[in-house]
């Protein structure tokens, strides 16, 4: 038995609200479609994984896959419906017997959810997962209560939903031939066609993400399920200071600011986000940023820093480890700080691979004192807590 996986991430997602789409917006520092994908591209029942994605989604996709071995996407159509349908004409070169099709923004799936949806494929053409209801359901048009609905009988459609390839290919053909629109998930589509579909107990944590309150409470349960296993806890801090030279805008924490000067380096001397990456290095006993990057090293002149703080999230990423806090406090007389804090946190949290508010830019003068009060560069001190097996 041969098994693709369909992972559908067309949807525009605006009921989560945000700037971009609710599957790509971040929960414990990746990308929702991320953990979804790697649920699958880790199983080892699943020989093909194929994202399907909206039309224009293709750069965001690209950047919220890294790190991930993950195929080339296909372009979705107009609704749901479309997109699984051009997701399973998509895995037919690789031959599949059997083919699993699941919500781009369902990033809780089980490893074992996956694995029951397979088993149970071996005895039924198709297999859904679900929720038998619990609450009372009313019927309330307009909001207002005309009649309770009777539950029994009544479940939620998860997903992965399973199907024989072949079975759920021609199903979805057939559809389409009939102009049959507005089938809201595969099994409707399986049902339209007279296809005998096996119902099993799905997983509560296996929501749909569909609203704002939905990825923030998301956001937190990804968060809490990676630290509950990292008991080691380290503490690391940086320092760095860089002169300034002349030149039109400084950049900190990978934000250029204008300004009646720059800062001289041999990188793009982000005297922040170096003293972060030394926090971080010094955390998990790495050194620092010279003994990965010597200065010598004619390659890095010029080089945007944020290279650094992504070696340094490679080797704590090798441990299995991952980043807690950080707190980065920024000396300079001028230029003023806070009104760029925002953006540093944005960008620094996909690097860091955690939510913003784990992120703290803080800025000080120093009273005219010194070399920094008398504005001949700008210093920075950072602290990290990284979080170990
Ligand atoms: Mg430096």
């Amino acid at each position: 038995m041969t098994v693709a996986a369909v992972i559908v991430a067309g949807g525009s997602g605006l009921r989560a609200g945000g700037e971009k789409p609710k599957q790509y917006q971040l929960i414990g520092g990746r990308p929702v479609i991320w953990w979804t994908l790697k649920a699958f591209l880790g199983h080892p029942g699943v020989a093909h994984v194929q994202p399907v994605i909206g039309e224009g989604h293709e750069e965001m996709f690209a950047e919220s896959v890294a790190g991930l071995d993950v195929p080339l996407p296909v372009i979705g159509g107009s609704t749901r419906q479309d997109s699984c349908r051009i997701g399973v004409e998509a895995v037919e070169r690789h031959d599949p017997t059997k083919v699993l099709i699941h919500d781009a923004a369902r990033p809780f799936v089980s490893q074992d959810l996956i694995s029951h949806v397979i088993a149970w494929l071996e005895r039924f053409p198709a297999v859904i997962p679900g929720m038998p209801v619990a609450e009372t359901l009313k019927y309330a048009p307009g909001g207002v209560v005309s009649r309770t609905v009777d539950r029994a009988g009544i479940w939620t459609a998860q997903t992965p939903q399973g199907f024989t390839y072949q079975a759920i290919l021609a199903a979805h053909r057939r559809a389409q031939a009939e102009a049959t629109a507005n089938l809201t998930d595969d099994a409707s589509v399986a049902e339209h066609a007279g296809i005998v579909i096996s119902m099993i107990p799905g997983r509560h944590e296996n929501r749909k993400l569909t609203t704002a309150e939905d990825i923030d409470i998301a956001n937190r349960d990804m968060t809490a399920r990676k630290l509950e296993n990292l008991p080691d806890i380290r503490v690391g801090q940086g320092i760095d200071i860089h002169p300034f030279d002349t030149g039109d805008a400084v950049t900190l924490c990978g934000v250029a600011i204008p300004f009646t000067h720059r800062l001289q380096g041999h990188s793009d001397a982000d005297v922040a986000m170096h003293a972060l990456t030394d926090a971080i290095l010094g955390a998990i006993g790495e050194g620092d940023i010279g003994t990965h990057f010597p200065p010598s090293d004619p390659q890095w002149k010029g080089a945007p820093s944020r290279i650094f703080l992504a070696r340094a999230m490679e080797l704590i990423e090798a441990k299995g480890g991952l980043i807690a806090n950080v707190d980065i406090t920024i000396l300079a007389e001028a230029p003023k700080i806070a009104p760029h804090v925002p953006a540093m946190r944005a960008i620094l949290a996909p690097l860091l691979r955690i939510d913003p508010s784990r992120i703290a830019i803080k800025a000080t003068t120093m009273e005219k004192l010194g070399a920094i009060g008398r504005r001949e560069g700008i210093m920075a001190s950072a602290t990290a807590t990284v979080r170990l097996p």
